[in-house]
């Protein structure tokens, strides 16, 4: 059986649920993580999701694209 990781489809990072709940892991690189392991890319198989951070980027990405925000000059945050 295969390994399903977690692998970020922005930054390519992979999230590491080893030992703990399931989507509590800790993001890092994928090298890292097969190292870890002791596992080859074709082991694993990977279930593409955005981290934590990449997701909160592309969210404050989306919100300065609009036009209503581009309005506000001195947004609150
Ligand atoms: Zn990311």
């Amino acid at each position: 059986m295969s390994p399903l990781v977690a692998k970020c489809s922005i930054c390519r990072r992979v999230r590491d649920d080893g030992g703990i709940e399931v989507g509590q892991g800790t993001w890092g690189d994928l090298r890292n993580y097969l190292i870890k392991y002791d596992l080859r890319p074709i082991d694993v198989d990977f279930s593409h999701t955005d981290c934590p951070e990449c997701a909160q980027a592309y969210r404050n990405a989306l919100l300065y694209r609009t036009p209503q925000s581009r309005a506000v000059s001195s947004d609150a945050s």
